[in-house]
């Protein structure tokens, strides 16, 4: 068994789609970056990465390739999963907090974890998302950024 952790944090701005673990939040404003700056979806794929002792998202999909551009992060988080039960890991449960004054996204914990599960192809009962907000201070209480944590186990699921 192995366990990793991933972070990630982005820029809420204007003209954007709001996607939260491949949920689109309906919300004015959305995430800004390179791809589609699904904070949930990158800090969830580094997780898998930092266990299987694979380097991180950047390694992986550097945000210079433009290939990347406005990129759907559910690919990344498929792809990294492929290669995780390429080298003999499967997950057994996932972790995440989510950071955001805004939108409030409690009423959207549910969605998030379903589409989670879906996407590692996992029981939802293997998938937890709890919200919390910045308290009203700093870039998350300023509702400036949205950021993730997530804390992924894995085990083998096969040979090497
Ligand atoms: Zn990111």
């Amino acid at each position: 068994m192995r366990v990793g952790l991933g972070h990630d944090t982005h820029r809420l701005g204007e003209g954007r789609p709001l996607l939260v673990g491949g949920v689109r939040v309906p919300h004015p404003r959305g995430l800004v970056g390179h791809s589609d700056a699904d904070v949930v979806l990158h800090a969830v794929t580094d997780a898998l990465l930092g266990a299987a002792g694979l380097g991180d998202i950047g390694d992986a999909y550097p945000d210079t390739d433009p290939a990347y551009k406005d990129a759907d992060s559910r690919l990344f988080l498929a792809e990294t999963l492929l290669r995780l039960n390429q080298h003999g890991w499967g997950v057994v449960n996932l972790d995440v907090t989510v950071f955001a004054q805004e939108p409030k996204l409690g009423p959207h914990k549910d969605a998030i974890r379903r589409s989670l599960a879906e996407l590692l192809g996992v029981e939802v009962g293997a998938v937890n998302v709890k919200a919390k907000t910045g308290e009203k201070v700093g870039h998350i209480g300023r509702a400036e950024a949205i950021a993730c944590q997530a804390v992924v186990l894995i085990d083998r699921i096969g040979p090497v």
